[in-house]
């Protein structure tokens, strides 16, 4: 299964902040990788997350608020925006026919815009919570990241190409609606967690960011994906930025080989 599956990891910059911020009562400051991937697959090209606002850059409060952008701060090289990502392997950013966004944070969907004629794949309990909160009085709207977009709404488990090698699984808690990536080739199975677990170690320390949406349910979600690896699958988490210094990245493959 999943023969012929390609998958890069692609670097959409780093964010640093107070380490409570990651995980809950944390001493010190945390820098974290903000990932993003490509899938190239013989039936369509998919990229899971799209990374920071460009605005970020130049004008934090007005990108993501004031709140967060006290908290947040970014490390954003001209290389890092999505588009620039697939351009190092050779990907016209045109051409990308899916976006799958974890959930709606800033971090994980602000570069939906430069990917303009690709699907938008989200949970539609991710795409409800969005309409019900609005638009935010200032920082970052996540309805704006769906808007005039080809949106396919999902309820649960969705297997992207239909042959089981790309399978969205339900991840729900650190939002309502948070799915991660199931990458069934290479003769073995790759979880893309998302922020389900920041870090590869919070699937057996539990430990979570002190916001979220719900707790008790996200960790039944990192206990399905503890399941997997014990099973023998591989989960890659959000923002570990040890687990991050270990795996290839964009122009090199992580899964396949190099056209
Ligand atoms: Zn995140």
């Amino acid at each position: 299964m999943g023969d012929g599956v390609k998958v890069y990891a692609l670097n959409c910059g780093w964010l640093t902040a107070p380490a409570a911020a990651f995980i809950e009562g944390a001493d010190g400051t945390m820098k974290v990788p903000v990932p993003a991937y490509y899938i190239e697959h013989p039936r369509g090209r998919a990229v899971f997350d799209t990374g920071m606002p460009a605005l970020l850059r130049s004008d934090p409060d007005a990108a993501i608020g004031t709140y967060l952008a006290q908290v947040f701060t970014p490390d954003m090289p001209p290389e890092a925006d999505i588009d620039k990502q697939l351009e190092l392997i050779g990907v016209d950013p045109a051409r990308i026919d899916h976006v799958i966004n974890s959930h709606l944070h800033f971090d994980h969907c602000a570069g939906n815009a430069l990917l303009p004629n690709a699907r938008i794949v989200v949970q539609k309990r991710e795409a409800e919570a969005a309409r019900e909160a609005g638009a935010p009085e200032e920082g970052f709207d996540p309805n704006a990241m769906l808007a005039g977009r080809d949106v396919k709404e999902v309820d649960g488990e969705f297997d992207l190409f239909g042959d089981g090698s790309v399978v969205l699984l339900p991840t729900y808690g650190h939002t309502a609606g948070h799915q991660s990536m199931k990458l069934a080739c290479d003769g073995g199975e790759t979880v893309l967690a998302g922020d389900c677990c920041y870090f590869h170690k919070t699937l057996t320390d539990m430990k979570l960011p002190g916001f979220g949406h719900d707790a008790e349910e996200q960790r039944r979600s990192i206990r399905r994906l503890k399941a997997m690896e014990d099973r023998g699958a591989r989960i890659i988490a959000g923002h570990d930025p040890e687990q991050w210094a270990t795996m290839p990245r964009a122009p090199q493959p992580m899964i396949g080989q190099r056209a």
